[in-house]
This record gives structure tokens, sequence and C-alpha cells, in this order.
């Protein structure tokens, strides 16, 4: 059986759409076991494109090729590089080393794609120690010289112990001294029976081979044989194993090579690493915002109480004609007192508030200060932590007492004890009776920053007004709700005798809708948050896709060489993959410790409830890998379609 058997092969190439070069017309062709084959021709005779087809780097147009007595015209791209790993060996006239690895990886890459033993990997290194490159194998390719490169990459077509040794003008890079040691390499590996084809156009080197092959046009002029052959046999095919594309030792292999190759251009993988991290960080920053400004609406509204309704006159323009606007409704203790008979209502806190300015001992602080009745413990959820509300009988005899809020104390008192302390309230002197619990702030307002006075004595002390601004009324069934909020309007339009025009200008809120109306208005504004962010992540995205292009072109020598070497479609693509997930995930990382860093700053310089929580960690983690997959997709399968030879004739 032969080895090789051609029979009327052509090849047709296209330049643009409709010009064809018959680069192989009906080659027929058979080499034994053995043999050394030189192809010689004048440039663009057709050697280049014949030995791309006999190594299964291209694909022939027509006619039948066997390949140790099989057809193989019209195996899929993967077959081919399957055979091409266990049958072929190729070396290039550019010597095709990988620069980001030594010599030793280098010999070893088709290792990437077979299962090897350590025998294997010993079998490699003692042929690069005996083809004089010892004391090479960690320096890297560019640290040798161009006869040593070459000498690597035949240890590296050696590595899968093939039956056939492409070379492709294999000398012609390197001077006449160095040329001769590799033909000399090539004679010797021939005699010890690996078959040899080999396309050169130096007579002198052709000579040295067993027969010699003459193209001209695609056709083949003159074969002859100079020495009979020794009766060689096909070689007991090395049966190595492929590799599984996805195994954790390959990932992990892939994720360092990656790795180096950031490392090789640390500009553009900060540039491409940073789209991420700007993406994931804004992701992290906006949720952590969003989550805390609803966690803050939420807490101000459990604060507040249940059941609430408030009562309040607005400054609602009436009509078109800004003459008319109306005065507010001025509320009394008379409203107070009919508001509380209404039926289901339990309680009724009045409200008057102002700035004012607080002075104790040294210190001085702008707060505000809000008048009410005792009833405000229990509406509004604040029975004080330390000391006691103020009374009924304060109320009515107007007394200077203040219950003062957390941010209120520890501006004024610190750490002492603020309860029996005298305090200037707009130059008046109050006791501090006691300290209201923490509320926490709610976005732009810190309900802990005001005092708390008897109503009256804010009203006529302090204030100096005559009414009270709004009523906070308790329900005490939540189904009489609205029965309630119905009934409060003509309560109040019977007492001042208002017009039903001048009744508008009451208020009365619910506050469970409020609640309601403000965690919609967060969800939408956190939603739209994370949209923005996420467009900025898409934008990263789409930056790494750009990387992704312009590494594969740059690469598309190697994408050939790896594909030559027995790389299957699937494995091209993954390694591209790797590569991108891996900057996503660098970015994603780093974004976020930026963004959870945003937050924290958000929250102890400007006071923001911002929450960096697990699932958003998760969640942007998992995003930046999956942008990396996405963005890395059309790049990794750009690069893993392309034909070997393609990708090797790539300038
Ligand atoms: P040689 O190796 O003998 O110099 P080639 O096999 O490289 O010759 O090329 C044979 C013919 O095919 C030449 O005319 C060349 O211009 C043409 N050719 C080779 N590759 C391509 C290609 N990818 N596209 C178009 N024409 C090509």
């Amino acid at each position: 059986m032969a080895l090789i058997e051609l029979d009327k092969v052509t090849k047709t190439y296209y330049i643009g759409k409709d010009l064809p070069v018959q680069a192989l017309r009906s080659v027929s062709l058979k080499i034994e076991p053995g043999e050394f084959v030189a192809i010689m021709g004048p440039s663009g005779s057709g050697k280049s494109t014949l030995l791309a087809i006999l190594g299964l780097l291209d694909k022939a147009e027509s006619g039948r090729y066997d390949l140790l007595g099989k057809n193989v015209i019209g195996l899929s791209d993967n077959e081919y590089a399957v055979l091409r790993s266990r049958y072929l060996g190729f070396i290039f006239q550019t010597f095709n080393l990988l620069p980001r690895f030594n010599v030793l990886e280098n010999a070893l890459l088709p290792f990437l794609y077979t299962e090897a033993t350590p025998h294997d990997q010993q079998r490699v290194t003692d042929i690069l120690r005996k083809i004089g490159l010892g004391d090479r194998l960690k320096h890297r390719s560019n640290e040798i010289s161009g006869g040593q490169q070459q000498r690597v990459a035949i240890a590296r077509a050696l590595a899968n112990s093939p039956q056939v040794i492409f070379a492709d003008e294999p000398t012609g890079n390197l001077d006449s001294k160095s040329a001769l040691e590799i033909i000399g390499l090539l004679k010797e590996l021939n005699a010890q029976g690996t078959t040899i084809v080999m396309v050169t156009h130096e007579r002198d080197l052709a000579e040295e081979a067993s027969r010699i092959i003459t193209l001209k046009d695609g056709v083949i002029v003159t074969d002859e044989r100079k020495r009979t052959l020794p009766a060689a046999a096909i070689k007991e095919a090395a049966r190595q194993k492929r590799k599984a594309s996805i195994s954790v030792a390959s990932l992990f292999n892939y994720a360092h090579e990656a790795f180096l190759s950031l490392l090789a251009n640390k500009l553009r993988s900060l540039l491409s690493i940073l789209g991420v991290l700007i993406g994931v960080a804004a992701v992290i920053a906006m949720l952590a915002i969003g989550t805390g400004a609803k966690k803050s609406v939420e807490q101000t509204m459990a604060s507040m109480g249940s059941n609430l309704l408030m009562v309040s006159a607005s400054y609602r323009q009436q009509g078109i004609s800004l003459g008319s606007s109306s005065s507010p409704t001025r509320f009394t203790f008379d409203d107070l007192a009919a508001l509380k008979k209404i039926e289901n209502v339990s309680r009724v806190s009045p409200n008057v508030s102002g700035r004012v300015q607080v002075v104790a001992q040294n210190k001085n602080w702008n707060t505000s200060v809000m008048g009410t009745t005792p009833d405000f413990q229990s509406v509004r959820n604040s029975i004080p932590d330390r000391g006691r509300f103020f009374t009924e009988e304060e109320v009515t005899s107007r007394a200077k007492v203040a219950v003062i809020g957390k941010t209120v104390a520890t501006e004024l008192f610190g750490d002492s004890d603020p309860i029996g302390q005298s305090v200037r309230v707009n130059r008046i002197s109050f006791t501090v009776i006691g300290v209201l619990p923490e509320k926490g702030s709610s976005g732009f307002q810190n309900s802990d920053d005001r005092i708390v006075v008897p109503i009256t004595t804010a009203m006529y002390r302090l204030l100096g007004e005559d009414y009270i601004r709004s009523f906070d009324v308790q329900v005490d069934d939540p189904d009489a709700i609205a029965a309630v909020q119905a009934a409060i309007i003509p309560v109040i339009g019977k007492l001042h005798r208002m017009t039903d025009a001048q009744l508008e200008n009451v208020e009365v809120r619910n506050m469970a809708e409020m609640q309601k109306a403000l965690t919609d208005v967060v969800n939408t504004f956190t939603t739209l948050l994370g949209a923005i962010a996420a467009v900025s992540l898409l934008v990263g995205g789409i930056g790494i896709m750009n990387i992704m292009l312009v590494l594969v072109m740059e690469r598309t020598h190697e994408i050939g060489l790896r594909k030559a070497l027995g790389a299957e479609n699937r494995d091209i693509m993954i390694q591209f993959l790797v590569e991108s997930v891996l900057i996503c995930v660098l970015g994603g990382v780093l974004g976020i410790l930026i963004g959870s860093l945003i937050a924290w700053i958000a929250a102890s310089v400007f006071g923001w409830n911002a929450l960096v929580s697990f699932s958003s960690i998760m969640l942007a983690f998992a995003f930046s890998v999956l942008v990396g997959m996405i963005f890395g997709i059309w790049p990794a399968w750009r690069a893993a379609k392309l034909l070997p030879i393609e990708a090797l004739r790539y300038e």
C-alpha cells in the first residue's frame, strides 16, 4: 500500500470572484513509505499548494486523495485535524515558533491536542538534546538562532511520531551552513524511516533527496527516483488519543496561555479590562445605592407607624388666574378635638415645625424643631430611648422641655448624658427630658436631626404661629382607613365653614399609599440605574470584542500553526473564549472591588444608605463572565473557522 496516492487532483484559486488561477491541474502522484521527496519548480508553479493539500492543510477541489489507503476527500475539518495530529508533521520556512513560549514548550505544543505520557514528553526532550538544544530548553524562541529555531520546529514535528513530515522551504530563511545541517537532520530522520516531502527551489538541496518531482504551471513535468528505496514499511501508527477540548487541565492551560498573552500586551489588556471594570463597578455601585435607598424608604415608613393618615393644607392654586390663590387653611385645636371624635380614630398628633438654632454649653447646632402632643409617641413609633416624653400638662403649661433626636444629642453633648441638661433654643432655655429612638436617614432627610417640644411651646414661644400645620391621624383598624379618610374633610369643612373650592386645599394622604408610591419610585429609580450600568457593561463588552478581533487577526498565523499541529475548531474557539472570559473576570473582580468602594464612599461620606449585597456581587460576576463569552464568541468563531493554510499564509 502506498503511503500517499493522489489521483487527478486539481485546485483552483479565485482572485476576486471570477478570475480563476489553476494552481494544480490533474496531479497524480504516489509516495511510498520511507521516501524523501523533493518538490521543485519555478515560483508560482503550485509547489506550496501541492504540499498543503498533501498535508491536509488545504482541500483539493476534485480528484482522489488516499492517505494510508483511505480516501480523505470530503472529510470534515475536524477529521482533518485528527489525521494531521495522528500521522503528519510540519516544518515551515518561517519556523512558526510561538514567541511567548520557551523552546521546550514550543516543541511540546502538539501535546496540547493529544494525550501525552511522560514518556512522550521525555522523548521530545531527548530529541531536543540530540539535536544540540539541550542547554537551550528554557530559552525563548527569539533568544536562539534561526538554525536552532528550525531544529525546535523539527522536534515539534516529531512530537507525535508522524508517518510523514512535510517541509515547505525549510531552509529558505537560513544561511547555507545551517541549511546543510537541517537537511542533514532530515536525511537522518528519513534513514530512520520517516517519510519526508520537502518543497525547495534549491537544486543542491533537492539532490539530497531520494526523489525529485518538478512542477510547472500546476502539472508534474518530471519525476526522477535517484535511489532505489530501502524496503520500508508503513510505521506502526502511533495511536495518540485526542485530548478532550474541555477539561480542567486544558482550561487551566488556556487560562495560563491567555494570561501570558495579556501580559505580553499590558496596555491593551489594561484598557480592555478597564472597560469591563467600569461597567461592573457601575452595576455594583448603582445596585448598592438603589437597594440602600429602598431600604431607607422602608425604614422610614416603618418608623412612621402604621395605619396613618396625614391631614395637611396645601397651597394649591385655584383656577387659572394667578391672583386668586387661596391662603392655606389654618388648623386649630378645635380641629384636633373634632378629628379625635371621628369613629375608629385612635390617636391624633398635631404638628408645627420650623428651623431653630440650638446651643448647649459652647456647642451650636442648626436643626428643625417640631411641636406636637404626647400622642406623637404612639402615632410615630417614637417612645424615647432614654428619659421621657413630655406630658399633656406640659403641653397645657407651654413647658420649656425638649426631647431631642440622636443626631442633635451627639452634636451637642457627644458621649455625655443629655438628660436634665439645659439647651438654648433660639435663645430660650429648655431642659432636655428625653432622647428619641434612632430612625436613620431617608435619603436627603435625617429623621434623627430634630428636637420635639410641646406644640404650644413651639407655636407661641418659638415660632410665633397660632395655627397647626398638619395632623397625623392614627386609625385603629386598617379596614377603616378609607372610611376615616372620607370622614375627615367634611368634619374640617364644617368647623371652618369652608366652600367646596376651599376644601380642595385640605389634603388627606394615606401613608400606605404613599409608601407604595415611594417604593414604586425607588424601584423605578433602581431599575433605571441598573439599566444605565448595564449599558456601560455592554460598551465594555463591545470593547472586548474589538480587542479580541484584533487579537485573532494578530494571531492568525498562530491559529494556522495550531491547526496544523492538530487543533480542532473547538480547541481554537475555546482558547480565544477563555482569553476573553479571563479579561472579563479580571475586570469583573476589580469592578466588584471598586464598585463596593464607591458604595462605601457613598455611605460614609454622603451618609447614603448603600448596600452591597452578595447577590449583586454574584450577579455582576456572572454578568462579566457572560459578557466575555458573548462578545468573545464571534471573534473566537472567526478564528476557529479559518482553513489552516489560509491562516498560515495570512500576513
Ligand atoms: P509555489 O509554491 O510553487 O510558488 P503556489 O502553490 O504558492 O506556488 O501557487 C500556485 C499558484 O496559485 C500561483 O499562481 C499563485 O499565485 C496561486 N495562489 C496560491 N495561493 C493563492 C490564493 N490563496 N489565492 C489566489 N491565488 C493563489
